[in-house]
């Protein structure tokens, strides 16, 4: 076992249906790129679903359509346990005593939580959803989390984390003096916020503008043909600016090895935007090929995946009945 591995990753992300391009290449990738180094947790955020969606139908099915997308990505769920963050009930307990940490103020200034309000024209925001960080403090926590995988929408809730860390190991030790909690520390990828289609800063499954892991090549051109490029660049021939083109992001992380002649042709106007979004679209969908191959094979066998999944939360609730206890200790409660 290497160093590293006595460091703790704990990332999650919420089922809220297929996952999409923007989470492989913000989080997921990483994910699997860290499990042999670090012991990894992996949280199915079912309960932070409910932050900006009461209607629970598909959340069951949604958990496992996520489990089958991560295993299919790579990660291997021996080495790093998967688990609903509803199945374990310290997450509840530890967000309950957490949010006697921190003010209102401080989560009302979260720029993540403004971002959405904006996004979702949302004209009033409930309790659970302004303490969505507080609940993600506790699943990082729980876990003693080191360090957190996230694309960029992410970093202020673990900076509102380590806030919280920091109050906490301030008014509460072990008996022997010790603190309970590290400080963990966000690591992003360098596409750690892949634009939509539309053009908008964020590919997001609210917004609409997404490639899912689970289209198949046809579906990825019939979206990209529709993507947003540069506005003055109207037909092959006009001079594009690759800077401010969607299509162009997408190209530097899944066809690196023609980026050069892509900026030359699209600058020159050699290059026009329906080739250049063919051209990408097969890109995309040959680098998720084998990835949509093992899904439709986990899609098989859901029970498995189901079985994954309980064996995990087995794992976790061990290290979370742990947590729980030093800090009833330290608090002295309980
Ligand atoms: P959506 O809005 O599509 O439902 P989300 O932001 O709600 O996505 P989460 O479950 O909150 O999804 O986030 C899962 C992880 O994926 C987080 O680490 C988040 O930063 C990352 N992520 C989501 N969308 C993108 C994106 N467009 N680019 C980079 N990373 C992303
Ligand atoms: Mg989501």
């Amino acid at each position: 076992m290497s160093d590293k591995k006595t460091k703790v990753i704990l990332s999650g992300m919420r089922p809220t249906g297929k996952l999409h391009i923007g989470h492989y290449v913000g989080a997921l990738e990483n994910w699997v790129s860290l499990q042999n180094d670090y012991q990894n947790y992996h949280l199915i955020a079912d309960y932070h679903t409910l932050t900006t969606n009461l209607d629970t139908t598909n959340v069951y099915d949604d958990s496992i359509e996520m489990a089958i997308d991560w295993i299919a990505c790579g990660i291997d769920p021996v080495k790093s346990p998967m688990f609903r963050q509803s199945q374990i009930k310290e997450h509840t307990e530890l967000f309950l005593l957490f949010s006697m940490l921190i003010t209102k103020a401080r989560l009302e200034k979260n720029p993540t939580l403004k971002e959405q309000i904006k996004d979702m024209k949302l004209t009033g925001i409930i309790y659970g959803h302004l303490g969505y960080p507080v609940l993600q403090a506790a699943d990082i926590l729980l876990y003693k989390g080191n360090m957190v995988p996230v694309g960029e929408d992410q970093v202020p809730h673990v900076e509102i984390t380590r806030h919280i860390a920091g109050v906490f190991n301030e008014k509460y030790k072990m008996k022997d003096g010790r603190t309970i909690f590290p400080m963990p520390e966000p690591k992003i990828t360098q596409f750690a916020r892949l634009p939509g289609l539309d053009g908008k800063a964020k590919m997001s499954k609210s917004l609409d503008n997404t490639i899912l892991l689970s289209d198949d090549g046809e579906a990825i051109k019939n979206k990209m043909k529709k993507a947003f490029t540069d506005p003055d660049k109207l037909r092959k021939g006009d001079k594009g600016n690759p800077d401010i083109c969607l299509v162009y992001t997408y190209h530097k992380k899944f066809n690196p090895e023609e980026i050069s002649e892509i900026r030359e042709g699209c600058t020159s106007g050699a290059l026009g935007c329906f080739d250049c979004k063919m051209k990408i679209s097969s890109k995309i969908s040959d680098f998720f090929a084998p990835i949509r191959e093992k899904r439709n094979e986990l899609e098989k066998n859901k029970n498995g995946v189901l079985e994954v999944l309980i064996d995990g939360e087995k794992r976790a609730h061990e290290v979370a009945k742990q947590t729980m206890s030093q800090v009833r200790e330290a608090m002295k409660i309980g």
